[in-house]
Order: structure tokens, then C-alpha cells, then sequence
């Protein structure tokens, strides 16, 4: 295999060839195409951090009712690391698709940008840095390829308008491919960390909520610009957002604590810990005791 194939299972619509900026490829999507709106009756979008954000802006609602009424859950890792896809109606078309076409089209996530391409991020095995390629689906449905224009790569990302969604999300796509690829290593993730994940990545309404908490204030110190910043700029939240992600994640320290703020809590959460302890000695005490009454009546 050349080092820009991949593998791919025989069912699968995405053509087996790495794709760089300056490819080529053969695609239009207009009005009046004979398969309007196919792709989106039968939707299948992943969301990013930055698309809830532009979606959640567009349809004037906060974040935490735009989860609840617009998407479902999924996980992205086998560690459970959360996912939010878009959801759909019980034929699996997209809640935004309309006769004439997207309802929210200046709006729309990344992956609806990409379509027919994707963005294929990726890290070598002990490599620091991530890669960006990209890739090709082709469905039967999609008559886009039978057009005649061609293309490259990034003049397609200009005309949709995507580099924007890519740079606000790049940060986020690292911590993913550093978490599934150091996944073994640092170990599964704390609920305590995966709810972080979902409310910084998904919930920006709430994570500033969270953020503008006394005891948030009293664990980092955060000047009083940046909670300004905070409360007024969604995108520089969802940034702030990525650090602390890495912090909790990976242990990359780049906002400060305030000083024994960690020991604080510790004390504090001491008595939590004791009781923690001391319920799951007794389930363990207990399995035993039952193993061991299993095992005389065999
Ligand atoms: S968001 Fe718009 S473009 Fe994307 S699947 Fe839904 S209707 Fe189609
Ligand atoms: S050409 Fe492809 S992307 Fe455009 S409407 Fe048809 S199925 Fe959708």
C-alpha cells in the first residue's frame, strides 16, 4: 500500500486515496441537480465545538437547549470520550433540511462544508505533531461528480467557507488524536473529566456558567479581562475551554492555579473520599462474600 492509500472496509463510500491541499477533484452541487437534497435526507453529521457555537448563534437559543432539541449522543473512543451528532428524523433526514435546502445554510457544520471531501486529521505513532490530509466519499446518490468542474482541495474549503471552522477547531481535533493515541498510557478518563469534556467542547452556555462560579474563581486565576472576555465572547471561551481540557486531560499546565488552591481542595474533598472508599471496600467485601457462598454451593 502507498503512503497515500489507506484501508478501508469494502462497504465504505470514502475512496481510499489521501487527498492533499493542491489535489484536484471533480464535483459541483447546485440547485436543480437532479439528487437536491439526498445527502441531506439521510444525515450523518459529527459535530465540532465551533459548529454548535455558529448553529446556536444562528438559531438565537442556548447551548444547552440546542443539544437537547438538535442533536444525539455518541462516543468517539472506546474510552467513551463523548460525540454529538446532528439529529435526525426517524427517516434519518436532517431537522434543517427544507424543500428549497439548508435552513441555516451560512450556518451549516463543518462536515456539511466538506461533503464530498472530509478532513482526515491524523498523528504518526510517536510523532508530537498532527497531520492534515484529506479524503473523497463518493455515495451513489450524490450526482455532484457526474458535474464538469474541477477543483482543488483548497479552493473547494474557500468556497465553502470551512478554513474558519478548521482553525477554531484545530485545538479541539489535537486533544482527540492525543487522547486516542496516548489513550492506554495516561489511562481512562475520570466521569469527573469526561463531563468537562462535554460541557467545554458542546455546553458553552453552561461552561461559562461554570467558569464565572466563586469556586472556579477561587481554584484559577483568571484575570478579571479575561472573564470579561469570557462572558461576552463565545469563541474565546470555547479557547479557554481547550486549555482546560488539556490541563484536566493531560496535565498541560497553562492556567495557573491559584496557590493551594489544589491542597484545598483536597482537604476538602477529603470526607467525600473517605466515604468513596469505604462504599466501594464494602462492595468489594460483598462480591466476595457472595463469590464465596457460590463457590461452597457448587
Ligand atoms: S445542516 Fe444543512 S447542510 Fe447539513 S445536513 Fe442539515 S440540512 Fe444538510
Ligand atoms: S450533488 Fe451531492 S451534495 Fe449536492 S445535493 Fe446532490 S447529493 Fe447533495
Amino acid at each position: 500500500m502507498s503512503e497515500n492509500t489507506f484501508e478501508l472496509p469494502n462497504s465504505s463510500p470514502v475512496e481510499p486515496t489521501r487527498l492533499e491541499l493542491e489535489d484536484k477533484i471533480k464535483f459541483q452541487c447546485h440547485k436543480g441537480i437532479s439528487c437536491w437534497n439526498e445527502c441531506c435526507s439521510r444525515a450523518d453529521v459529527s459535530l465540532a465545538p465551533y459548529d454548535i457555537i455558529r448553529m446556536k448563534t444562528h438559531l438565537n437559543i442556548d447551548s444547552s437547549e440546542f443539544l437537547k432539541t438538535y442533536t444525539v449522543p455518541f462516543e468517539i473512543d472506546a474510552h467513551g470520550i463523548p460525540g454529538i451528532k446532528l439529529r435526525t428524523t426517524d427517516d434519518g433526514a436532517c431537522l434543517f433540511m427544507k424543500k428549497e435546502g439548508c435552513s441555516i445554510y451560512e450556518d451549516r457544520p463543518t462536515a456539511c462544508r466538506y461533503y464530498p471531501s472530509g478532513l482526515l486529521s491524523m498523528r504518526a505513532l510517536g510523532a508530537s505533531e498532527d497531520e492534515r490530509h484529506f479524503l473523497m466519499i463518493k455515495e451513489p446518490h450524490c450526482k455532484g461528480h457526474e458535474e464538469d468542474r474541477e477543483i482543488t482541495i483548497a479552493d473547494y474549503r474557500k468556497e465553502q467557507v470551512v478554513e474558519e471552522f478548521d482553525e477554531l477547531n484545530r485545538d479541539w481535533y489535537r486533544i482527540i488524536l492525543k487522547k486516542k493515541s496516548t489513550g492506554p498510557t495516561i489511562g481512562a478518563p475520570s466521569d469527573m473529566s469526561l463531563q468537562l469534556f462535554f460541557m467545554a467542547s458542546y455546553d458553552i452556555d453552561r461552561f461559562r456558567r461554570f467558569v464565572s462560579s466563586d469556586s472556579f474563581k477561587n481554584m484559577y486565576d483568571i484575570s478579571s479581562e479575561e472573564l470579561t472576555s469570557f462572558k461576552n465572547n463565545d469563541t474565546e471561551l470555547m479557547q479557554f475551554g481547550f486549555k482546560l481540557m488539556k490541563q484536566v486531560l493531560f496535565g498541560e499546565l497553562s492556567i495557573k492555579e491559584r496557590e493551594g488552591a489544589y491542597d484545598k481542595r483536597t482537604e476538602e474533598r477529603k470526607d467525600v473520599l473517605a466515604y468513596r472508599k469505604a462504599v466501594e471496600l464494602d462492595e468489594y467485601n460483598r462480591k466476595q462474600e457472595e463469590a464465596r457462598k457460590a463457590a461452597l454451593d457448587d
